[in-house]
């Protein structure tokens, strides 16, 4: 619910004109993987260096910027998500695809599930939210060490985050260029997979499920440098 909330303020407007997809039918191609297309694949909102705005800023202790960024992540997953929520129904969506994966919900039991698509997003922001906002396992203040959870927990927002993406280019990638955020989706992923590349947050295998996307995206924009982010830590 909170992902179709805020997701109205980037894509209210657009949606007036967009047609809908039918019930049922497959929201993009399942077999075709449009978003690795060059005249998408160029396509960003910043000519930044990547690499840079990853690197942990001098004097930054690691936990708290892996714990700032997951919320400014978690964020803007939520704006892009909510922006085709409406496109990503129980019907359209009945299994969470993302990549070449059917995902399957995990409960805190450690007990495995089937679940649409929209279900999963919302189990999956009402987990960030309480692990993000938990004082013990995320402390704000200064006093207060980080636990030893902090990491899985942390990992786990990251794993969750980066199944919501693949789920929107795998599943509504269409919409997304109807509504013009391709360069947002673009961008954001990429800051976000070099993140977790930089502070090992998403295992080989995952990473590996969108290599293909990481690689065109790489290749074909200004973006990463590979001289930034390194000079500017030493
Ligand atoms: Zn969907």
């Amino acid at each position: 619910m909170v992902f179709q909330a805020v997701g109205k303020l980037l894509g209210y407007r657009k949606h007036k004109t967009i047609k809908k997809d039918s019930p049922g039918k497959k929201t993009s191609g399942e077999n075709e993987k449009i978003y690795l297309e060059p005249r998408y694949t160029a396509a960003r909102v910043v000519d930044a260096d990547i690499l840079m705005l990853v690197a942990l800023p001098k004097g930054l202790n690691v936990e708290e910027w892996l714990a700032s960024n997951a919320s400014a992540f978690y964020n803007h997953v939520s704006l892009l998500y909510g922006s085709i929520s409406e496109f990503c129904t129980i019907s359209s969506c009945p299994s969470m695809k993302a990549w070449a994966t059917q995902i399957q919900w995990t409960d805190e039991k450690g007990r495995k599930r089937k679940c649409s698509a929209p279900q999963y997003a919302d189990y999956a922001a009402s987990i960030i939210q309480k692990i993000l906002t938990d004082e013990d396992l995320v402390p704000t203040k200064q006093c207060k060490d980080f636990p030893k959870t902090f990491q899985p927990a942390i990992q786990k927002t990251f794993r969750l985050l980066f199944h919501l993406l693949g789920h929107i280019y795998t599943c509504h990638f269409k919409t997304v260029v109807q509504l013009e955020l391709h360069p947002h989706l673009n961008t954001l992923y990429l800051h976000f997979l070099l993140f977790c590349a930089e502070f090992h947050l998403l295992d080989s295998k995952e990473l590996a499920s969108s290599e293909d996307l990481t690689t065109a995206l790489i290749q074909s924009g200004p973006s990463p440098k590979t001289s930034g982010a390194q000079s500017k830590n030493t």
